[in-house]
């Protein structure tokens, strides 16, 4: 009988054992002790920031420890001069160090067909297709009542300040395709209603690379929908 009780405890010490490891693990939390309070603190700042945790912060933090102090200068300047220096642009929203980023004062881009965004990442994943001659405009979100996001938080009035000028022929509708997305298409739709201005979306369907038959079943709904003519060389 006591060999048996033995048996279970040991059984749940290394429950409890496994427990905590797993729990450490989830949380990315270490019991690791560093001993300084200078290297504590540089882990704290880094592991703040999202997707790093505590053991990735603090391999970092020793790589920066072992470069000279000049480098370490002008790695931290780079950071003070970004914060004082990067704003937004005053015409789109897009991020800038002048007071119109390069995209609103290239002359060579076409203002009156606009790209509505939410995000300055989707401007740069948009650039980098080449294809569009046009601007944007940085919502700086999307409308979502579970986030507590509405429309008085995004960057709306200046979009629509742009449509009472009348020299905008085409705005693109280039937001997240779920339904956060779709509320705020729907929302920007009706409040242009009045305008005599071309509104189109970025097509939705089966992403290149993708086979049809792992292609969930409203994005292969949509792609038959929105089906197009066949053209060569596509
Ligand atoms: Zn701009």
């Amino acid at each position: 009988m006591q060999a048996f009780q033995k048996t279970k405890n040991q059984k749940v010490t290394k429950l409890i054992t496994f427990a905590f490891w797993w729990i450490c693990r989830m949380i990315n939390f270490s019991p690791m002790k560093i001993p300084s309070k200078y290297i504590d603190e540089a882990v704290d700042q880094l592991s703040s920031l999202p997707g790093i945790g505590k053991k990735t912060a603090l391999r970092l933090v020793l790589q920066m420890l072992n470069r000279s102090e000049s480098e370490i200068e002008r790695f931290s300047q780079s950071f003070i001069e970004m914060k004082q220096k990067v704003k937004k642009c005053s015409s789109c929203g897009n991020i800038s160090d002048a007071e119109l980023c390069t995209i609103c004062e290239n002359p060579a881009r076409d203002p009156s067909q606009i790209c509505v965004v939410e995000d300055i990442r989707d401007v740069m994943a948009l650039e980098s297709t080449n294809y569009f001659k046009g601007i944007y405009h940085v919502l700086g979100g999307i409308i979502s009542p579970m986030d507590g996001i509405g429309p008085a938080d995004l960057n709306i009035s200046t979009l629509l300040q742009k449509l009472e000028t009348g020299e905008v022929k085409e705005i693109i509708f280039a937001l997240s395709a779920n339904m956060e997305g779709d509320t705020t298409n729907f929302y920007l739709y009706k409040k242009m209603a009045p305008y005599d201005v071309a509104i189109t979306c970025l097509s939705r369907g089966v992403a290149i690379g993708t086979e049809l038959q792992y292609a969930d079943e409203l994005t292969l709904g949509r792609s038959l929908i929105n089906r197009q003519p066949f053209k060569l060389n596509e």
